[in-house]
């Protein structure tokens, strides 16, 4: 994850499932480890030891959370589930940390969500009307609720998902644990990564990137397809694909310029593949006369490498990052979020002195942080700036479980290019056009992407459509 940028990850999801008792705590350990990027204010792991749920969760890094002592005392079983969070729905606390454990009157069920939802209020207000009670303010609980509904009458866990997901609208993939059974589900959209593979020793991992499947040894199979719901238990690997290819696909293409590692592969597509044409595209449609190709680390490099190959301009590292040091929206205030860019970025004056320097990120959301790092590069005797941006201009917030901010925060909805070239102090700068945004993972199905945070298409209706329409029936419904 980029800490020079703005915007936030969504969540990670993670599971294992073993057909006999091992170390599955430590499993999803070096799993979460592995998607630490997609959010890094909470964490937690359930343990399934043969139908008895243990549970660890709290705020803070995977690394600080999870000590010895406490993966030991989850102890061994024959599956778990494990989740790191970034708050999108719901505040940051306690409270909302993920898994979520829930008993019913059939059994019990772990449940862990990337991605949001955008009609949780009408859903929320439809079970509260019937009698439902929540304790968190993030949407996965309503999800739950959802489930633990039709589970009454539904024959089988997996189908009573099946019934609910005929009710969500919006992003989520799941890990559910039930006392017998692992299973993975992926929106029909596809809005939010999902994968599985198996271990050397016949272990099935599912995750949010095929990374945490290397982290722990794992062969990557295959993706979740968008709508399947992939069920693991003592009879293997089957799948309910009702919900498959019934909705256009939106898969988030962000995924590819920012959320993921670049070490992972989404849907088939390397993201440093991704990212490295991202680059390619710069150099084309923003050629500059320049004597270095710099990145931000880390999310710019793979883009500077390109523009720098498709340029012939060279590449150099200019800025250094220090890797120990907390991610920028950490501070409280705009002012010390500034203050932090040097301590976490330093230019390499022998690099970019007396240089016309090229200098690539991968997205400018307000602004500040890009403007204190082209200071920086002054100080330290770059000639000229010439920003390219691996991501077209943010002009629309997200809905889909990331963090894209508000309109009013968005620097491109109120300036034009030129005008925020001049406010961060750079000699030119360059967006990635949109219109070559799906081209980046060399797919010819340009089709299956969501691009709204860029051009504004939603694939939904939106949270507030849901919630003006959810307003309007209660008070239809107070005047009848
Ligand atoms: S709006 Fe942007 S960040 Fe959100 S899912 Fe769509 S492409 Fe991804």
């Amino acid at each position: 994850m980029d800490f020079s940028s703005e915007i936030h990850e969504e969540c990670g999801v993670f599971a294992v499932y073993s057909n006999k008792p091992t170390a599955v705590a430590s499993t999803v350990y070096y799993g979460l480890f592995a998607l630490q990027h997609r959010g890094q204010e909470s964490c937690g792991i359930v343990v399934n030891d043969d139908g008895i749920f243990r549970t660890y969760k709290d705020t803070g890094i995977v690394n600080d959370v999870f000590t010895p002592q406490v993966l030991q005392d989850l102890g061994n079983g024959n599956m778990a589930i494990g989740h790191v969070r970034y708050s999108t729905t719901g505040d940051s606390d306690r409270i909302n940390a993920q898994p979520i454990v829930v008993n019913h009157i059939k059994g019990r069920l772990a449940l862990a969500h990337n991605g949001n939802l955008v009609n949780t209020d009408t859903l929320k207000e439809e079970l509260e009307l019937n009698g439902a009670i929540f304790h968190m303010t993030s949407d996965t609980e309503v999800i739950s609720y959802l489930i633990i509904k039709e589970r009454l009458t539904a024959a089988s866990i997996e189908e009573a998902i099946n019934r609910a997901m005929d009710k969500l609208v919006g992003a989520y993939s799941l890990v559910i644990m039930s006392p017998s059974k692992l299973i993975a589900v992926r929106d029909p959209k596809g809005f939010r990564p999902l994968c599985y593979g198996i271990t050397p020793d016949g272990r099935y991992i599912v995750a949010s990137e095929s990374c945490a499947l290397d982290a722990v040894g794992a062969r990557l199979i295959r993706d979740v397809e968008p709508g399947e719901i992939l069920v693991i238990d003592k009879n293997g690997v089957s799948s309910i694909k009702d919900h498959c290819g019934k909705e256009k696909h939106s898969k988030c293409i962000f995924e590819y310029i920012y959320f993921a590692r670049p070490d992972s592969v989404i849907d088939g597509y390397s993201v440093h593949e991704a990212r490295i044409r991202s680059g390619i595209f710069l150099a084309l449609e923003h050629s500059v006369d320049a004597d270095i190709v710099i990145g931000v680390p880390d999310s710019g490099i793979d883009a500077a490498i390109g523009y720098a190959r498709e340029s012939g301009i060279p590449y150099g590292i200019g800025l250094v990052k220090n890797k120990y040091i907390g991610r920028t929206f950490i501070s409280p205030g705009q002012e010390s979020r500034e203050d932090k860019v040097h301590i976490k970025l330093n230019p390499i004056p022998s690099v970019v002195k007396g240089k016309r320097v090229v200098l690539i990120d991968d997205s400018i959301v307000r602004g500040t942080t890009s403007r204190r790092i082209v200071e920086l590069l002054r100080e330290a005797g770059a000639l000229e700036i010439h920003m390219r941006v691996s991501a077209p201009p943010f002009i629309n917030p997200c809905y889909y479980g990331t963090d894209v901010d508000s309109k009013e925060n968005l620097i491109a909805n109120h300036h034009t290019v030129e005008e925020i070239a001049k406010m961060i102090g750079a000699d030119s700068l360059g967006f990635l056009n949109p219109e070559y945004v799906t081209y980046l993972n060399g797919s010819k199905n340009t089709n299956c992407y969501c691009t709204a945070c860029f051009g504004g298409k939603y694939p939904t209706k939106t949270k507030d459509e849901y919630k003006a329409v959810s307003d309007y029936s209660k008070k239809l419904s107070e005047r009848i």
